[in-house]
């Protein structure tokens, strides 16, 4: 059992040599090994032991960064120097980081102990974790269903307690969705919050690097770690980076919540619908004003997402051709053989079928129809956005339409899977922010989620209101 709550309580019971960091570290590669089931790690990073008796020197000295002591696991899509770097692919299966991402250079900076990867969709596309090379992953919270994705690994390793928090990847809601369904807190940044540097790409102009918790405080303080300008990523923000950590419960701030009326239709699941319905009118006692909203191009952003989502991978996944590095075909004779055989081999379904998508958009007799479309689609969608948040200081979705599917079940109907994703990628076309707070369960006691977006730079509005719902349960 972990002796805390959070980080601070964590420290505290350190310093008072109560918790050996050390134990706690052998404990969690332990928890590891005992729940294997759940397929939640690619890499386990045992030797991260031998680090933690120096933190708790640090630590007892007072010379400890902020993370010092936090036990953290990292989503297989990012680089960590002399590691494997998979993205959960065959065609990266022997591939490892030649350098640290900016999040890692971070972490590491302050003393946050990486334990191991995390097992992840295929470069990060999916809703399930079952697109990935290594075999999908069980939620902890009942092992026949799926624990969300594509971010499924690091959501899974935070609710089984194999440790304290991790990383995940947002692209169109692969860390909301999966904290949704596996009952913790995730959030995705503002796109430019968090450098991506070290990140592996996925569609560039959508994905960002966000934290997961099981409270809100290691929460904010991972964010506040990860985020701030970066000169390694031309699309970072040089925005200061406020003390999410100090944030406490100032809702004050917060005066109205808006309820986009176009994302309670049809398709949402009866239970998420009268958790949700439940918080706002707590909300509401609590001295919130609570303004439904509309935003009108809701409809198109399954379409929109998938347009320009695949069409950035597209471009994006091109540079793996069997020649540079990454799986090469045994069975090739010439160059076209040797490109046609390694991405047919390297690759998994759902990626292939992606970058076909993309291709199609962004050819010739295509372009100006999908993909140019779709472009203007997004500003529109931006638009909504804007003009919401003139009104309101955060907006109140649900997660997900539907909490933790069956393995398996969702497989065979892309169309299907992909709508996991219509309350979250929307964020993402927006470049806004969103969290998931776990508020309840389902008849089954599948966790439901509660997503909050807010405008750009204002994860400050989700820390708050992160903190403020999480002293509601208590
Ligand atoms: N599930 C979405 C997709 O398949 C989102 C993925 C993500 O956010 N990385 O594209």
């Amino acid at each position: 059992m972990i002796p805390y709550a959070n980080h601070s309580e964590k420290i505290e019971l350190i310093k008072n040599g109560t918790l050996s960091l050390r134990e706690n570290v052998l404990y969690f590669i332990n928890e590891i090994k005992s729940q294997k089931d759940l397929n939640a790690f690619n890499f386990v990073f045992e030797d991260c032991v031998l680090e933690a008796e120096n933190i708790e020197e640090k630590i007892n000295s007072g010379t400890a960064g902020k993370l010092a002591g936090m036990v953290i696991a990292i989503k297989d899509v990012i680089s960590i120097k002399d590691k494997p770097l998979t993205c959960s692919s065959k065609m990266l299966e022997n591939f490892n980081a030649l350098y640290d991402a900016t999040v890692i250079e971070k972490i590491k900076k302050e003393d946050g102990i990486i334990i191991g990867k995390t097992n992840c969709d295929e470069f990060a596309m999916g809703s399930s974790n079952e697109n990935s090379f290594f075999g999908a992953v069980k939620n902890p919270v009942n092992r026949s269903k799926v624990p969300g994705g594509s971010s499924g690994g690091s959501a899974a390793a935070v609710a089984a307690g194999l440790c304290d928090v991790s990383l995940g990847t947002d692209t169109g809601g692969s860390i909301r969705q999966p904290a949704s369904f596996t009952g913790i807190y995730g959030l995705k940044p503002t796109y430019g919050r968090v450098s991506r540097y070290g990140l592996t790409a996925f569609a560039s102009s959508f994905d960002s690097i966000g934290p997961f918790a099981n409270n809100s405080s290691d929460l904010s303080l991972l964010l506040e770690v990860l985020s701030g300008h970066d000169e390694k990523d031309s699309t970072s923000s040089p925005l200061d980076v406020p003390k999410f950590s100090a944030i406490k419960n100032e809702t004050d701030k917060i005066k109205r919540i808006g309820i986009p009326k176009e994302y309670f239709g049809e398709g949402l699941q009866k239970e998420v619908r009268e958790a949700i319905d439940k918080l706002i009118s707590k909300l509401k006692e609590n001295g919130f004003e609570i303004k439904e909203i509309s935003l009108p191009n809701s409809e198109y952003t399954i379409a929109t997402y998938y347009i320009l989502t695949t069409a950035e991978t597209s471009s994006n996944l091109a540079r793996y051709d069997g020649a540079k590095y990454g799986y090469r075909s045994k069975e090739s004779n010439n160059l076209e053989n040797l490109y046609r055989n390694s991405r047919s081999e390297g690759f998994g379904k759902e990626v292939k079928r992606r970058i076909m998508l993309g291709t199609y958009v962004l050819s010739s007799g295509y372009y100006d129809a999908y993909y140019k479309k779709a472009q203007k689609v997004r500003r529109m969608i931006k638009n909504d956005f804007m003009k919401a948040f003139e009104e309101v200081d955060l907006i109140l979705t649900p997660t997900s339409p539907f909490t933790a599917f069956d393995i398996g079940a969702k497989l065979s109907d892309p169309m299907e899977m992909y709508l996991s994703d219509i309350y979250t990628t929307s964020a993402n076309l927006a470049g806004i922010p969103g969290i998931s707070i776990p508020i309840g369960f389902d008849e089954q006691d599948l966790p439901i989620g509660v997503q909050f977006l807010a405008n750009q730079f204002k994860e400050e509005n989700l820390v708050a209101i992160a903190n403020h719902i999480s002293e509601l349960k208590k």
